[in-house]
């Protein structure tokens, strides 16, 4: 094994740096080997590169997903990296001002469940409010991209949805901090059709799901995994009174 050669290690207050908590994540990298896509199933590997926002370790290069061939590839792309691009500029914010709209609109309407289900009390107890809640899950986030970058988690499937479906981008819940792929589904028929801002809250909703958040069923306002992409889609403003949050959870599941 020459393992150790190209072995790097993360440690102390990376990746969870902004609540300045104790984790710690070992990336083996790059001598991993990607898996290969399942043979019989229809999908394509599609990379992104992945920018390096100010204040974080070193970043893999790319992410990697499997997407079924089904789905319109040029629009993915699109929403992922606009999603991406919104991810930096809250490191990007906070590195120019120390402060980031997305953490900002987040202390404003986000209450409840502000944090993943496999944070530990004393850690879930740092993070009582919106902002903190909000920079706690960029930095989730990002361990989640560098997972899915250096392949310490299974490659994330980009599964089809049939166009009758009620979802817009869909995502099973998962429990766990590590080695959990960014899977979601797809509905092709907003995804042509809908803004990619209205696309990236759907699909950050999605994600989230896969961080560990939750909320009740078909209730958003309040919880951190409403409120946080909702901001997203309304790029940061304010909430106006004559438009219902509805107008922007019924792109959630
Ligand atoms: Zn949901």
């Amino acid at each position: 094994m020459k393992d150790n050669k190209c072995k790097i290690e993360i440690e102390g207050k990376i990746p969870l740096i902004n609540t300045c908590v104790d984790a710690s994540v070992e990336i083996s990298h790059p001598c991993k080997k990607p898996p290969k896509p399942e043979p019989f199933a229809e999908y394509k590997r599609i990379e992104m590169t992945l920018p390096q926002p100010p204040g974080l370790p070193p970043l893999p290069p790319s992410i990697f997903f499997d997407m079924d061939t089904r789905l319109d590839e040029a629009s993915i792309h699109e929403v992922i990296a606009s999603l991406i691009f919104e991810w930096g500029r809250h490191y990007r914010e906070k590195e120019e001002t120390g402060k980031s709209q997305w953490s900002e609109c987040a202390l404003k309407y986000a209450f409840k469940n502000l944090t993943p289900v496999w944070l530990d009390k004393e850690r879930k107890f740092m993070v009582n409010e919106g902002k903190k809640a909000l920079d706690f899950l960029m930095d989730t986030f990002t361990s989640f991209l560098i997972q899915n970058g250096t392949w310490n988690a299974p490659i994330a499937k980009i599964d089809y949805l049939p166009p009758t479906s009620s979802s817009t981008i869909f995502s099973e819940n998962a429990n766990k901090q590590f080695h959990v792929p960014l899977d979601f589904s797809v509905n092709p028929i907003p995804l042509q059709e809908e803004a990619i801002r209205t696309l990236a809250g759907s699909l950050f909703h999605a994600w989230m799901h896969r961080m560990g958040y939750r909320h009740p069923k078909e209730e958003y306002t309040s919880y951190l995994i409403g409120e946080a992409p909702m901001c997203l889609m309304r790029g940061y403003a304010d909430k106006e009174p004559s438009i219902p949050d509805s107008a922007f959870t019924r792109f959630f599941d």
